[in-house]
């Protein structure tokens, strides 16, 4: 095989592991076998289409096999991936087309209205969609192994950051950046041939694609894909799949945990639990601790593939709360403005360097350099290391309030703040004082039918903050704006609470 790629990973799956069930999607479910054959007709269809070694084809709709199907027909041709955020709309949509310069777009049924309204300037010429239309292609497509040579340096995927800290950046991320990520992944989750995976993050998000979907392919075990997020069916669908594997954001594993059903599920079958994104809070882990469940840790970014840091199960108790060290394949220090490694317990910058991290973004050349310093990616997110090398996750940089010329970074605040019982979420952020500088302003989501109380709030902080960090008022609210992955958007937050 000349395809050294992730596109060749259908062919040898179905090569060593033919019968074994690569996908799950409702009543479906695809061997390896059938995974190959779909991949290989789909991308029949779209070199007869056009698409060459290096064209673009993007992909726009929920979880479902034919998003697998595309990456690794796209793979196949040597062509490049960009799945696209479901969330966005139209506007952003055309844009990411437009950037992206893709020549084809597959979509699911939800989007064909989004699609039909899109501007007729994007470089798309070939629209399929999901459903009659795209087994009728693959019905009508060649079924013979097609031999394009890929190289581990080719680019694989233009994947969007969350756009959590401004517009969405496409980080290109070649073979050999998601190989390399997967074989980290695999390492240190101990993963089976087993394993059977619940995706319900969604996979246009590195953590829905990369730490659990390839990994799990690339072992041979098996996905479970949904749609969407829903907590009440996540207990459905571990009792049904009898999952093991979960990966999501700490807001996903936090609707569950508060969820009715939580006392009576059965989750015995649930052998690894990760949990990334965003800072984990420690009130969370001890919830599920208490149940005998174990979190693992995930901290890394899409730039990076994006396993960056990762905390083991041997280390979840004892270092709960830590992000973990570097994954085996996977280098990164904490440093000074200048580069030079902080004292253990000083708070630096997380730097990372490996072969999982992205050449750079597309069609950015300055932020790309403006983002790498002597070969490090520059990640934008505070941490300190502690005496053994384990390294604690802050917050953002961009995020940090300086009040009195104290440094202060809210993540420290929010998980203070979610060890109240009546709040379920909350975001800290800084507003203007005249004699501060900057105060820090807690904006919080109450349980609902219960009623907080601002100043029981900040009574409740004192001793547990240095006084400085304690927030100088509370602004009670009903959601907290979130990107389509669960994140936090601060800045929204900052423009919506931030006056007054
Ligand atoms: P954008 O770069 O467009 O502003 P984003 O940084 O949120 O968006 P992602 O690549 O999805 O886009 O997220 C990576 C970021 O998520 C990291 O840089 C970090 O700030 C945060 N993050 C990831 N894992 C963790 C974790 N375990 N603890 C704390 N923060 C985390
Ligand atoms: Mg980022």
């Amino acid at each position: 095989m000349r395809n050294e790629g992730i596109g060749s990973w259908p062919a040898r799956r179905a090569r060593k592991t033919p019968h074994r069930t690569a996908l799950i999607h409702g009543d479906t479910t695809l061997t390896y076998a059938d995974l190959y054959e779909r991949t290989t007709r789909l991308a029949h269809a779209l070199r007869a289409a056009g698409m060459r070694r290096g064209d673009r084809i993007a992909y726009l709709g929920p979880n479902h096999p034919s998003y697998l199907e595309t990456m690794f027909a796209a793979g196949t041709l040597g062509a490049v991936f960009v799945p696209l955020n479901t969330r966005l709309a139209g506007p952003e949509i055309a844009y990411q087309l437009t950037d992206s310069g893709a020549k084809a777009l597959v979509y699911g049924p939800s989007h064909a209205g989004l699609v039909a309204g899109l501007p007729g300037n994007t470089d798309v010429r070939t629209y399929v969609e999901v459903g009659a239309e795209y087994e009728a292609l693959l019905a009508g497509a060649e079924n013979e192994p097609i031999d394009q040579p890929v190289t581990p340096d080719d680019t694989c995927i233009i994947m969007y950051t969350s756009g959590t800290t401004g517009r969405p950046k496409g980080a290109m991320l070649t073979h050999g950046n998601l190989t390399w990520n997967a074989v980290n992944v695999l390492i240190d989750h101990d993963l089976i041939a087993d394993e059977r995976a619940l995706v319900s993050a969604p996979l246009f998000h590195t953590a829905g694609l990369n730490m659990l979907t390839l990994p799990v392919l690339l072992k041979g075990g098996t996905c479970v894909l949904v749609e969407a997020f829903d907590p009440a069916a996540t207990f459905d669908l571990i009792e049904q799949h009898r999952i093991t594997f979960m990966f999501g954001v700490p807001t996903m594993f936090d609707q569950v945990a508060r969820h009715e059903r939580w006392d009576g599920a059965d989750l015995s079958s649930l052998r690894i639990l990760t949990c990334g994104g965003s800072p984990v809070p420690t009130p969370m882990i001890a919830k599920y601790q208490e149940r005998g469940l174990t979190f693992l840790q995930g901290y890394g970014m899409t730039e990076a593939a994006p396993g960056t840091l990762f905390l083991d199960a041997e280390h979840a108790v004892s270092k709960a709360g830590s992000a973990g060290v570097p994954h085996f394949f996977s280098d990164v220090k904490v440093v000074r403005p200048d580069m030079a490694p902080v004292d253990v317990g000083e708070t630096g910058e997380v730097v990372v360097r490996g072969p999982h991290v992205m050449p750079g973004y597309w069609g950015l050349p300055e932020e790309t350099a403006a983002s790498f310093t002597d070969g490090w990616f520059r990640t934008g997110d505070a941490a300190r290391i502690d005496e053994d090398g384990y390294a604690f996750i802050v917050d953002r940089i961009k995020d940090m309030i300086i009040s009195g010329g104290e440094n202060i970074y809210p993540a420290e605040i929010e998980d203070q703040l979610l060890a109240h019982p009546d709040i379920v979420e909350c975001a800290v952020i800084g507003v203007p004082d005249e004699k501060w500088g900057e105060v820090p302003r807690a904006v919080v989501v109450p349980r609902e039918g219960s009623s907080v109380d601002p100043d029981e709030v900040l009574a409740s902080l004192a001793g547990r903050l240095a006084k400085y960090k304690i927030p100088k008022s509370v602004v009670l609210a009903d959601e907290l704006p979130r990107t389509a992955s669960g994140k936090l958007l601060k800045a929204r937050v900052r423009m919506r609470f931030g006056n007054s």
